[in-house]
Parts: structure tokens; C-alpha cells; sequence
């Protein structure tokens, strides 16, 4: 999906005669390509003016939720008068500067640093490395040698878990998260309940990501909104209404809404 006429069928008719949205994005793989090191992205010039078109348009309440610290993705998308969520929604930065962060237990956040310093001394080797994502951590493996990596990241694990984190797994990644119930669902419905009160199903919320932790916002918005899950692959099982099948048809999506809002 990703001409003209494509997005005209699946948004069209939900959006009706609506001139405004609530519109959520993952940024890694949905706004910008999955870069080699997280500091390398960089988000395509066209997708920015794009969604700064979008965000201008006074139109469009826009939030963007990210596995990155909130800091970090706000500098990558470098635009204002967004909400940016970190963590996996564990942070929210509002457009005013000010925070709204879960909470974590002090006797597990006390640990953080302890955490990390151990996992730089005993793991973060032979091109494993560990992102301090300030409530979080990831520790990324692509360039190990994959007979290495099953040893490593079971000793990571027991390290992790042994300073009271939650050791996750994603894709050639091991997160480790603070042991509380949040994900960027729950970040979700925070982030439009403060908007928009409880009534906010009855807005026009679009959302896309690309990964597995963007489901819960997919599984939200079942029945009320419409979402899009970025994957090349169409078996990938997934809530999202549509697929797409890269981040340039999710640029061909939010030019599709730039055309809309901004007449
Ligand atoms: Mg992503």
C-alpha cells in the first residue's frame, strides 16, 4: 500500500469529513530506516517537512513513541509542538518541557548504574555494546559473531535480572527495562486521555510502527482507530489494520494527510 488511491480507500472514508487527527509514530523503522548504530539516524528531510507540514497545520495532535530516551528522539525528529514519548513510553516529554515519567522502584532505579557498569565489564565485548537510554538499557549484538552471542546474552541476562530489571528480547537486542506494567499502549492511552479526555476514541487516531512493541498500540485502537504495522514480510501476524511495507510508504502516508489537513 502506498499510492494515492490505496490511502484514499483506507483513511478516506474513516476520516470523513473529519479535519482533525490524533496521529501516532514509532520513529526507527516507521519515520526513518533502522540505521547500523541508533546515532546514526537520521530522518529523511521530505518526512520532516512532511510531518512539520502536518503539525502546523493546527490540525493534527501528533505524538511520537519510541524504544530511544525521549531526549534522543525529540533531537532525531527535531520538530515542535510534539509529544515525545521514550523508553517505550516509560517517559513522556510534552512540548512545554515538562515530564511525565512512571515511576520506578528506587530500589531497583538504584541499581541502574551498577547494572550498566557490570554489563560493560563482563558483556560488552567482541562488538556487543550497551545503549544507556537513561531508564533503560539495550544491549545490542548485531556485530558479534553469532556463535558467540547465546553465551552472552544468558550471562547479560543474569545480570540484568540480578539488579531487579526485566531482561526483554528483541531483534538482535536485549533490553533491559524496569519491572513495571507500561508499554507504548498504556504510553498511548496516557498520552490522549491527557489530551483529549476520556472521550478519546471518538477522535480520529492513525498510528504506525514496525516492531512487536508497537502492537499494544495497534491492540488500543482496535475498533476506534486505524493503525499501520511496517514489515516487509505480509505473514507477520499483527492487529494493524493495514501493512506497509517500508518508511517510505509511510512518507507516502503522511503526504496522503499533509494534502488533507493542509488546504
Ligand atoms: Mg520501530
Amino acid at each position: 500500500m502506498s499510492t494515492e488511491e490505496e490511502f484514499d480507500q483506507c483513511l478516506g472514508s474513516f476520516l470523513g469529513n473529519e479535519q482533525s487527527i490524533a496521529l501516532l509514530l514509532d520513529y526507527d523503522g516507521a519515520l526513518a530506516e533502522i540505521p547500523d548504530r541508533p546515532e546514526l539516524s537520521v530522518i529523511p528531510p521530505e518526512t520532516k517537512e512532511t510531518l512539520r507540514n502536518i503539525v502546523n497545520s493546527g490540525k493534527a495532535f501528533v505524538a511520537i513513541i519510541s524504544g530511544r530516551s525521549a531526549d534522543d528522539v525529540q533531537e532525531k525528529v527535531g520538530i515542535a509542538n510534539i509529544i515525545y514519548s521514550g523508553n517505550h513510553g516509560l517517559e513522556v516529554l510534552h512540548p512545554d518541557g515538562t515530564r511525565h515519567n512512571q515511576a520506578i522502584p528506587k530500589a531497583v532505579s538504584d541499581n541502574f548504574d551498577r547494572m550498566i557498569d557490570q554489563l560493560n565489564e563482563e558483556v560488552a565485548h567482541n562488538g556487543a555494546w550497551v545503549q544507556n537510554k537513561q531508564f533503560s538499557i539495550s544491549l545490542h549484538y548485531r556485530d558479534m559473531d553469532p556463535r558467540l552471542v547465546p553465551e552472552m546474552v544468558q550471562k547479560a541476562r543474569r545480570i540484568i535480572e540480578s539488579h531487579g530489571y526485566r531482561a526483554d528480547s528483541a531483534y538482535q537486542v536485549l533490553d533491559g527495562n524496569p519491572p513495571i506494567e507500561w508499554n507504548k499502549g498504556r504510553a498511548a492511552e496516557y498520552i490522549l486521555g491527557a489530551n483529549f479526555d476520556k472521550d478519546w476514541k471518538r477522535r480520529k487516531v492513525i498510528f504506525a510502527g514496525d516492531d512487536a512493541t508497537d502492537e499494544h498500540v495497534m491492540v488500543l485502537l482496535k475498533g476506534s482507530g486505524k493503525s499501520f504495522r511496517i514489515t516487509r514480510g505480509q505473514d507477520v501476524e499483527s492487529s494493524a489494520d493495514f501493512k506497509l511495507s517500508s518508511t517510505k510508504s509511510v512518507y507516502q502516508m503522511l503526504k496522503w494527510l499533509e494534502k488533507k489537513l493542509c488546504v
